[in-house]
């Protein structure tokens, strides 16, 4: 069997069809969009279009409130930085504990830089405390930033109710969703869910690196990150990466119609794959709730053995998976959403996180189901707690 690619939430194929979208504007049509010769007119227009199907995407009133940035880290960046900036007599931030590190690092500069954050934290299942989130909105309140779905576990966050709870209390107050890992997987409805700003990143849905957009609603101020050329009205200096964002443009309406197939078919791969491994593997435990889960993801922890064991085991056939976040593993701290979650000790090491998209096949995980009894079976026999292993055994058989 050749590659076996189950980490798309790190990060996902360019899908031939975006490709194949961008090759013009990587050749032929190189004009600077601000150009005002008749050769940039089409590099211009293909950005206007791109901005138009990002407006769709999002379900924005107008393509005014679409910036195109470089990744979702940047979209983070300005969407926190940009509100703060507006609102310099605001100090007081809240998010949660089981951000992505790209949200939760700049949280930690701006505490250093003065800024009072709060983070709210889950329950075993994953779900926000909805309750403290309530407390904690005050009259100093700037920013409230809620990732839609987290990376690690899939779990979904009533991202409507956080808007209203976050509107009850202070109407001031400016809501940022990082919805990263639901695009491509669920709709963004910005007017629906009552979002000020929610930032994406192309390469989770099939474009490649180096292209993200924010939404930031018409009646939401913020001051530019980088300042330079009037590009993206101003909120946004730079030449326009005029081949990314009509790449990223494709991916989108590519996504959106591909919204009914992971729905169904990504889920239930997903849910095979996770059913055999909880049923043929007693030290297995699902680390989330079953229910509002982005359809992709799973994150399993096997009892009193080593994640990053198991990834090796993994990748000699040629099965790519993840103990965390991208960004964190390789590190051997234990992830911090599985923490906050207070996952046993026993489990935190051990755990695996396998996401799906559309590329996925049955072939493919019945590969790694038939594959992963055996893996987990060869590191149990190696670890040295085996009477812990047999107490297990036995309360599960
Ligand atoms: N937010 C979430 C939830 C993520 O999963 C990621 C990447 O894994 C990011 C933000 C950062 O996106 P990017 O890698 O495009 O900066």
């Amino acid at each position: 069997m050749s590659l076996i690619y189950l980490d798309n939430n790190a990060t996902t194929k360019v899908d031939p069809q975006v490709l194949a979208a961008m090759m013009p504007y990587l050749q032929d049509e190189y004009a600077n969009p601000s150009s005002i010769y008749d050769f940039a007119k089409r590099s211009n227009q293909a950005v206007k279009e791109a901005r138009g199907v990002l407006k769709d995407f999002f379900n924005a009133e107008n393509e005014k409130e679409i910036i195109f940035t470089s990744c979702g880290s940047e979209s983070a960046n300005m969407a926190v930085r940009g509100v703060l900036n507006m609102n310099k007599n605001k100090r007081h931030i809240i998010t949660t504990k089981v951000e992505h590190p790209c949200v939760l690092n700049l949280y930690q500069a701006l505490e250093k830089e003065g800024y009072k954050v709060d983070y709210i934290g889950v329950n075993s299942n994953g779900e926000l405390d909805l309750e403290e989130l309530y407390e904690k909105i005050n009259s100093d309140t700037a920013i409230v930033s809620v990732m839609y779905a987290n990376n690690e576990t899939g779990v979904i966050f009533p991202i409507e109710k956080i808007a209203e709870i976050i509107k009850s209390k202070n109407k001031e107050t400016k809501f940022f969703v990082d919805a990263v890992q639901v695009s491509g997987k669920l709709p963004i409805n910005v007017q629906a869910i009552g979002a000020d700003l929610v930032g994406i990143s192309g390469h989770k849905f099939h474009a490649p690196k180096g292209i993200g957009a924010l939404y930031v609603n018409s009646k939401t101020l913020i001051k530019p990150l980088i300042i330079g050329g009037h590009q993206e009205r101003g909120k946004r200096a730079g030449t326009e990466n005029v081949p990314y964002i009509v790449g990223m443009a494709k991916a989108a309406e590519l996504a959106v119609d591909h919204l009914k197939y992971e729905a169904t078919e990504v889920k239930r791969l997903r849910d095979k794959l996770e059913s055999n491994i909880l049923k043929n593997v007693y030290n297995a435990r699902l680390n989330a709730g079953v229910i509002n889960r982005v359809p992709n993801t799973t994150n399993i922890g096997f009892e009193y053995i080593e994640g990053e064991l198991i990834l090796l085991h993994l990748s000699d056939l040629g099965i790519c998976a993840s103990s965390g976040s991208a960004c964190t593993s390789g590190s051997l701290e234990p992830s911090h959403v599985l923490r906050a979650m207070n996952v046993p000790f026993t489990a935190i090491h051990g755990s695996i996180r396998f996401s799906l998209s559309k590329f996925t096949t049955e072939k493919e995980i019945d590969y790694v189901c038939e594959k992963m009894p055996g893996i987990i079976e060869k590191l149990t026999n190696l670890s040295p707690f085996q009477d812990e292993l047999e107490a297990l055994r036995k309360l599960r058989s």
